[in-house]
């Protein structure tokens, strides 16, 4: 079970996620830092890079603050509170530390992973009042990355049997999301959203039964929530689809974390803790086909357009082209080709310069930025008919940029503007659902 920002946001949220806990019993538990703590901690690494003391320590102090308040409301045996108030002091002593020192990418690293610690720390406390039998581990002991950034799969399913082997027979393990060592053995994390990462990375490694994605909200929905009205959960997803949607844009997931459970075929469902009866989303191998799903968006696209006046796509054009985004390590999201040229999208922009250069060698250059990708998820198998024609019809009124279809048998991507972004979900959801 996985528990979210805004799932262990206060005092009342961890008491209620402590319930759902027990009430599962046999689980392992993945917290992430209660909400606005990783955005604070970055901001506070923002102060120290930025030379202003002053400000770092006044929001380490408010911080802090509200930890103190979370503790008293959380614990009211005194010893059991008296532990958290040491903890607390002890983490943000240390976090004073980072600011009068020398603060790299290193040290940043180690602030933003304080945040989960101090979740977890204040939430194994909690279980221990309501006489749980609850152990905590420490995921740092287990998730590692390896040089490229990826999980080491199997340095975590080695370390996470032997630490279980060690701690046996306990109803709860409790750890970390998104907190994990790099190959040199440093503090690293799995990025913005990480922490559903660290649960199918370990639902896979146990395995588990089944992966649990607690969030605030009843499941995946048809569309962006943060932007249409009226939409609505999706019961059962292929995890294809739920890949796919995670990818371009649908923040409920993290992108990556299908991937796991995928391989390992556990199933994964995403469920509320504000409506924990709700049906919420499952997500499995065999899930039902045959109609349109989802929508989702990816922002702060850039798409790039090689035009060649001699016979472009004659062989050895693309491996060209593909060999100048790999020697930058930037990735493509789409592409679409015509006899004349190749358009490709980028959502990295750090080498776009060199990039740009280098294509410059093979033909004509445009760059068009601040795109969206709309992506359309479901059941689009080539023989199925009309599906991306009700995409393509919903959007008429909307200045379409690229169009791809076929690269699986489950999305349809589309390229517009950023300012069409809103008006082009609300169609598709007009039109699709
Ligand atoms: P957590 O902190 O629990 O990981 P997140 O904020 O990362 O939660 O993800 C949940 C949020 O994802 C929802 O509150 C919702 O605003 C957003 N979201 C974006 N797209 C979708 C979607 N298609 N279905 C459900 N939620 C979505
Ligand atoms: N706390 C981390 C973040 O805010 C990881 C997570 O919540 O999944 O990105
Ligand atoms: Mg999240």
């Amino acid at each position: 079970m996985k528990f979210g920002g805004t799932s262990v946001g206060s005092a009342q949220r961890m008491k209620n996620m402590v319930s759902l806990v027990a009430a599962e019993g046999d689980v392992m538990v993945v917290l992430s830092a209660m909400s606005g703590t990783t955005n604070s901690l970055i901001s506070i690494s923002q102060s120290i890079k930025d030379n202003e003391p002053a400000n770092a320590r006044k929001q380490i102090d408010d911080l802090e603050n509200k930890y103190f308040d979370t503790a008293r409301e959380l614990l009211s045996d005194p010893d059991l509170h008296k532990k958290a108030e040491e903890g607390i002091k002890n983490i943000f002593t240390s976090l004073r530390e980072y600011i009068d020192k020398p603060f790299s990418l290193k040290e940043e690293k180690e602030v933003v992973a304080f945040g989960e610690k101090l979740s977890t720390m204040l939430v194994i406390l909690y279980m221990q009042q309501c006489k749980y039998d609850a152990v905590l581990l420490d995921a740092t002991e287990f998730m590692r990355i390896d040089e490229n950034g990826e999980p080491d799969q199997k340095f975590i399913k080695e370390n996470i049997r032997k630490t279980l082997n060690e701690n046996p027979g306990h109803k709860i393990y409790l750890t970390q999301g998104f907190i994990c060592r790099n190959s040199k053995g440093e503090i690293d994390n799995l990025q913005r959203g990480g922490s559903d990462y660290t649960a199918s990375l370990l639902g896979a490694a146990i395995p588990a039964e089944e992966i649990q994605i607690w969030t605030d909200i009843d499941g995946m929905h048809n569309n962006d929530p943060r932007f249409v009205e009226g939409t609505k959960p999706v019961n059962e997803l292929h995890f294809e689809e739920a890949a796919e949607l995670a990818y371009f844009g649908a923040k409920i997931l993290h992108p990556t974390c299908v991937l796991p459970a995928k391989y390992a075929n556990i199933p994964v469902r995403l469920l509320n803790t504000m409506e924990p009866e709700a049906e919420g989303t499952r997500i499995f191998n065999t899930a039902p086909t045959r109609k349109i799903k989802a929508v989702a968006a990816k922002d702060n696209i850039t798409a790039i357009k090689i035009k060649s006046s001699h016979m472009l796509l004659a062989y050895g054009f693309l491996r060209k082209v593909f060999e100048i985004f790999e020697k930058y390590q930037t990735s493509i999201d789409m592409i679409t080709t015509s006899e004349v040229g190749v358009s490709v999208t980028i959502d990295n922009e750090r080498n776009l310069k060199q990039i740009v250069e280098e294509l410059s060698e093979l033909g004509n250059v445009t760059v068009d930025r601040d795109m969206v990708i709309v992506c359309v998820v479901g059941d689009l198998e080539w023989q199925n008919r009309g599906f991306e024609a009700d995409v393509v019809n919903a959007l008429k009124e909307v200045p379409v940029r690229m169009i791809s279809y076929g690269g699986s048998n489950y999305n349809i991507s589309l390229l517009i503007k950023k300012d069409d972004k809103i008006k082009a979900l609300k169609l598709l959801s007009k039109h699709l659902f």
